[in-house]
C-alpha cells in the first residue's frame, strides 16, 4: 500500500515510565461539566452532558520537566485556558456502561482545552460551530499519560492551573457533575469509542484570558504537571 501524498504522521503522547507512546485517534471532550463553571458561563449547572471534538493533532505535547511553547493563535484577542483531566481510552467499546468503563481506560493525564472565547461567544449567538473557537491548532496542551493503575484515587484528585505563579482554576475532579464512568456511558451511545481516543473531561470554574509571554502551570494530583508558554 503506498499514498499518493505523504501521510500524515501519527500524533501520539508520552506515556509515564515508558518509551512506547500513545497513539491518538480522537479527541472528545465534555462541555460544562463542573457546575460553578457551568454557572460562571451562564447556565444553571444541571443538564445531560454534550460533547465536541478536537482533531487528533491538535495536541501539544509538554514533556516532562520542559515547558512547551503555544504559539498565541490568529482570529481571537481572548484566548482562555481550561484545564481538564484527560481520559485515555485504551479498550475500545459502544453503549459501554458505567460499571464497565474502568476496563476500557488506558490513563490519565493534564490536558488544557485552550479556546478562542471570543469566537465562541460569537459561534453560540449565531447558532454556528465551535470547530473554529475549540479545534484549532496547538489547542490542546496534554502532559504524559500515567496508566490508570498507578492513580487509583484519581476521581478524589485535586486539579488547579496557575498563570504567572497565580492561582486561577483550583478545584477536585469529585466536583464532576458527570463522573468519569458516565462520561464515557454517555460518550459510548453517541460514538464507538476506539483506543487511542482522549476524553478531554472538562473544566472547574476560574477560567480566563492568557496572553503572549504568560506562563501556564497545570497539574493534577498523581499526574505530571504541565508547563506552557503562551509565545
Ligand atoms: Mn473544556
Amino acid at each position: 500500500m503506498s499514498y499518493v501524498i505523504p501521510p500524515p504522521t501519527q500524533p501520539s503522547v508520552p506515556v509515564q515510565g515508558q518509551s512506547d507512546t500513545f497513539p491518538v485517534h480522537r479527541i472528545y471532550c465534555v462541555g460544562r461539566n463542573y457546575e460553578d463553571h457551568a454557572k460562571e458561563m451562564g447556565h444553571s449547572g444541571r443538564e445531560a452532558p454534550f460533547f465536541f471534538m478536537k482533531p487528533a493533532d491538535a495536541v501539544l505535547v509538554v514533556a516532562a520537566g520542559q515547558t512547551a511553547v503555544m504559539p498565541y493563535p490568529t482570529l481571537t484577542t481572548n484566548l482562555h485556558h481550561e484545564i481538564e483531566l484527560v481520559v485515555a481510552i485504551g479498550v475500545g467499546g459502544s453503549r459501554i456502561k458505567a460499571a464497565d468503563a474502568h476496563h476500557h481506560i488506558y490513563g490519565y493525564a493534564v490536558g488544557l482545552d485552550m479556546t478562542r472565547r471570543d469566537l465562541q461567544n460569537d459561534m453560540k449567538k449565531l447558532g454556528r460551530p465551535w470547530s473554529i473557537s475549540k479545534g484549532f491548532d496547538h489547542s490542546a496542551p496534554i502532559g504524559a499519560i500515567t496508566p490508570a493503575r498507578q492513580v487509583p484515587n484519581i476521581a478524589q484528585a485535586a486539579i488547579y492551573v496557575q498563570v504567572n505563579g497565580q492561582d486561577r482554576q483550583r478545584s477536585v475532579v469529585s466536583k464532576m457533575i458527570w463522573n468519569i464512568a458516565e462520561t464515557i456511558e454517555q460518550l459510548s451511545i453517541a460514538w464507538t469509542l476506539q483506543p487511542g481516543d482522549l476524553i478531554f473531561t472538562g473544566t472547574p470554574e476560574g477560567v480566563g484570558a492568557v496572553a503572549r509571554g504568560d506562563q501556564l502551570q497545570g497539574g493534577i494530583d498523581g499526574l505530571q504537571p504541565i508547563s506552557v508558554r503562551v509565545d
